[in-house]
């Protein structure tokens, strides 16, 4: 029986694992879960489940949990703030921990889970994104695992599980999502609705506007480039619609593995939490026989511009790509509110990557958690004052 801690478990990512741990109640025990804001989606899994902790980063919500915990005399530790998160992140009681917040918040709970000495079942690429060094140097410090849940990120663990030989490149597969094919100047008109719609996959909502934009693929490169140690030129994204090859690897006599599975969430995060195990699937797939054509395609640069400036980001490092996603993060909520139009995302983000180039302050600092939550703050900021003045976009563009 494995026990584990669920950070972000009302989003997408943790309800299909919730999935799991139903599934798989003979090998799994949920015993802590955290989440934003979400109170009724933890009180609905402590009516399910005999967690010992939950916590909002929310006050207010965990308020409202702790008086429907009062009123049934349930005995549960209800946490709320940062703090709580990193509580639960921390669980004595969890033996793995799910770390699937979105954005740079993901972070410290990654941090926290391996500095406690758990396996950390890892859904936040942001965590490799803005801190890769941290966290790598905790996950070292710790002796203990860090397993990929990001669909492309398993495909890669799996295929170089266990293999010695040195790969040439790593290639992400990504499915172009809803704007795979369109003419670069329609992305100013889409709406919302029409960027939710994502082809193959079922994810969050901000998730899937960053598949939209191939922001996602983006962060992923860097996150495959911090999590296999890889150079940015080893590392390429092909398009590939169908989403059943989850990803290849390049040998150097020109042989390429690749991992096949179906575009389910609920395999990856399975695996996640089963590792070093394998257990059954999470559903009944279709046969090879039944698989639809498999089309690989190159990346449209001009589409997707969001791609090529995770790359050069990527390659600056250090507190560059805090910045960019601490910019991206607001610029997708303003799209989501119907405030921005969606190719101002990249710009934005890219302007506000030019602007840390010019500050001292943030480029002369160490890389630290809270440097990294300074410069998230910073591309955050710089995002919201930018967009009030959006003539500032030609002259800003990285
Ligand atoms: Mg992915």
């Amino acid at each position: 029986m494995r026990s584990i801690a669920i950070v972000g478990a009302t989003g997408s990512i943790g309800r299909q694992a919730v999935e799991v741990v139903r599934r798989h109640g003979d090998k799994l025990r949920l015993v802590a879960a955290a989440a934003r804001s979400n109170w009724e989606g933890l009180w609905a899994l402590l009516r399910e489940f005999p967690l010992e902790a939950v916590a909002l980063l929310d006050r207010e919500a965990a308020q409202a949990l702790q008086k429907e915990v009062w009123k049934e005399g349930l005995s549960v530790e209800v946490l709320g703030g940062p703090e709580g998160l990193e509580r639960v992140a921390g669980w004595p009681g969890a033996e793995r921990v799910l770390s699937a917040a979105w954005g740079s918040l993901g972070l410290r709970t990654t941090l926290r889970a391996l500095e406690a000495g758990k396996d950390v079942a890892l859904a936040n690429k942001e965590s490799l994104v803005v801190g890769g060094p941290l966290v790598k140097e905790a996950l070292k410090a710790s002796g203990r695992r860090l397993i990929p849940v990001d669909s492309e990120h398993t495909a890669l663990f799996q295929i170089l599980e266990g293999r010695k030989e040195e790969p040439k490149a790593l290639w992400l597969t990504a499915s172009g999502g809803p704007f795979l094919g369109r003419h670069p100047s329609s992305l100013w008109k889409v709406t919302v609705e029409e960027a939710l719609n994502h082809p193959t996959w079922r994810m969050g909502a901000r998730i899937t506007i960053d598949s939209a934009t191939l922001f996602n693929k983006g962060l992923e490169v860097m996150e495959a480039h911090h999590f296999f140690d890889m150079d940015y030129d080893r590392i390429h994204v092909v398009i590939h619609p169908q989403s059943y090859v989850h990803s290849m690897v390049e040998f150097s006599d020109g042989s390429f593995f690749a991992h096949v599975g179906m575009p389910d969430m609920r395999g990856a995060i399975q695996y996640a939490l089963s590792y070093p195990e394998r257990w059954e699937a999470p559903a009944a797939y279709p046969r090879p026989s039944e698989w639809p054509s498999f089309q690989f395609l190159p990346v449209d640069q001009e589409l997707f511009p969001a791609l090529s400036l995770c790359y050069k980001v990527g390659r600056m490092g250090h507190l560059a790509p805090a910045v960019m996603n601490g910019a991206k993060e607001e610029g997708v909520e303003a799209f989501l509110a119907g405030k921005l139009a969606l190719p101002y995302i990249a710009a934005v983000a890219g302007a506000a990557v030019k602007a840390y180039t010019r500050r001292d302050d943030l480029l002369q600092k160490p890389l630290t958690v809270e440097a990294v939550e300074e410069a998230v703050d910073f591309g955050r900021s710089f995002a919201r004052f930018w967009m009030q003045d959006r003539s500032l976009l030609k002259e800003d563009m990285l």
